[in-house]
């Protein structure tokens, strides 16, 4: 078996090769190991790919009559972030922390000002479920392509005789077909090379852990044609030992139709590989043989696996994580792929943010001292009005003059809290503007945890920027959770 490294090399990592830990799993117990094709096993050239679902989709709203000058839109493949929500019938942009509180909004190009963003959204009580969610990479060209027609629509009135929510629903219309007619398809299986990044250490991080004894399956929404160029793109040729991809995998699910798979119990049926056409299963899964459709439920009973038992390694927080973890039960491991390239930046901002923290430390013991002239002030006027009352004018004077003299104190400390305060927030923005101009750090929202850093914790178990990450650890690693240590533990 190929050197595993211990745990006194795993602290050596960099940040962007290491598994995260949400939830402690010990990898002994898990006998499955179940991978998500797109974005999780396949990683694309982000640029070259949603440049080309931006570009088919924009030429279906020109033949559908929207103004040709649309077509001058250009494609920016980072205008936009996961873990963002759309609200499609203002057609703004948001981000949003754990609290659910508006922190960032965008109409089109224009950010919303401080007043407006906060009586639009954090007034009353705000309802996330009502917006759609950028959870995947593919929503992120779409998302961006509405932004962009948004951004047109306010700068050309009555150009697009069309509400914000009707352009959505035609985005998705067009989306839809694109994926459907083939148009995106067919680009990427005629270069994959253009599309596809090959990661020359997933072939050796797959049979590390055939080697140790798990079995691995793939479990796909993308069809058996798509699935197969793909996966012979980037695993057909990269070992002696396996010259197909499907030696990989024990069982090969496509067409699975997640999250309903995880929920659903749709059956299972074979594909016949040479003749394309498709029957009912009849008896158990046969290793290498390639089905679609069924449910997580009827894969559990026909392999004996328990849902405990399994691994699920996927890029989708809903459809892959949240379903999973909760409707069976499975362990997961989440794919956050621009976490890598976030955490390289992040690693070399790492004294602007301890200086930060030395600021906010500042903060709080001016914020104390503060509090501490506060009281005694108050303590000081109920004395000075006792001596009044008492007819003791040389006390009273005397205590006013004391007074007098802890008000300009606290006057100052108030006016350095201010420029504390300015300086801490100049000082985060200036830092979440260096990780992305706009929207700033992914799993943050200033400081503070963003919406998405909030599902992150609680639906995956483990996550990471690559699957390869996986050849850094122990098949049979007990990942331990800080989350199970209280605050007093520290
Ligand atoms: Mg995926």
């Amino acid at each position: 078996m190929a050197n595993l490294p211990g745990s006194r090399n795993i602290s050596r990592l960099k940040k962007w090769q290491r598994l995260f830990v949400n939830r402690s799993l010990n990898m002994g117990n898990i006998k499955a190991i179940g991978f998500d094709m797109d974005h999780t096993l396949v990683v694309y050239n982000r640029e070259a790919f949603e440049a080309l679902a931006f570009r088919e989709t924009l030429k279906k709203f020109i033949a559908s009559g929207y103004p040709e000058e649309l077509a001058t839109l250009a494609f920016d493949p980072n205008l936009l972030i996961r873990g963002l929500l759309v609200d499609m019938d203002r057609g703004n942009v948001l981000k949003v922390d754990g609290h659910k509180y508006v922190k960032v909004a965008y109409h089109g190009h224009v950010r919303l000002a401080k007043d407006v963003r906060r009586s639009v959204y954090n007034i009353e009580s705000f309802k996330a479920g009502s917006l759609l969610s950028v959870d995947t990479f593919f929503s992120l060209s779409e998302v961006q392509l509405f932004t962009e027609i948004v951004d047109y629509m306010a700068r050309n009135p009555n150009k697009i005789q069309k509400s914000y929510r009707e352009v959505y629903d035609d985005l998705r219309r067009f989306i839809d077909q694109s994926h459907a007619d083939g148009s995106i398809k067919t680009h990427v299986l005629a270069h994959p090379e253009k599309f596809v990044r090959k990661d020359k250490y997933l072939a050796l991080t797959l049979k590390q852990q055939i080697e140790a004894g798990k079995s691995l399956f793939l479990l796909t929404n993308s069809s058996w044609e798509y699935t197969n160029a793909l996966m012979t793109y980037i695993l057909g040729d990269e070992s002696d030992e396996f010259t197909d991809w499907r030696q990989y995998f024990e069982y090969i699910l496509v067409s699975s139709g997640k999250p309903g798979f995880f929920t659903g119990s749709q059956p299972f049926y074979e594909i016949q590989t040479k003749t394309g056409t498709v029957k009912p299963l009849a008896g158990p899964l046969a290793e290498r043989s390639i089905y679609q459709g069924g449910n997580a439920k009827l894969f559990q009973q026909l392999t004996g696996i328990r849902g405990d038992e399994i691994l699920f390694v996927g890029d989708h927080i809903y459809g892959d994580i949240i379903r999973s973890k909760h409707s069976v039960n499975w362990r997961t491991l989440l794919v956050i792929e621009e976490l890598g390239t976030e955490l390289v930046k992040l690693e070399a901002l790492k004294r602007a943010l301890s200086d930060i923290r030395s600021k906010m430390e500042e903060r709080e013991i001016a914020d104390e001292d503060l509090q501490v002239l506060h009281s005694k002030l108050r303590w000081q006027e109920r004395l000075m009005a006792h001596s009044q009352a008492n007819g003791e004018v040389k006390k009273a004077e005397y205590i006013g003059k004391e007074r007098e003299k802890l008000a300009t104190k606290s006057g100052r400390l108030a006016t350095r809290l201010e420029k504390l305060d300015f300086e801490i927030k100049t000082m985060t923005e200036a830092r979440a503007a260096r990780v992305h101009p706009v929207w700033g750090e992914l799993m943050k929202v200033g400081l503070e945890r963003s919406r998405f850093a909030d599902q992150v914790a609680d639906y995956a178990c483990l996550y990471t920027s690559a699957v390869s990450n996986l050849r850094f650890y122990s098949p049979f690693k007990r990942f331990s959770s800080v989350h199970d240590m209280l605050a007093h533990d520290f």
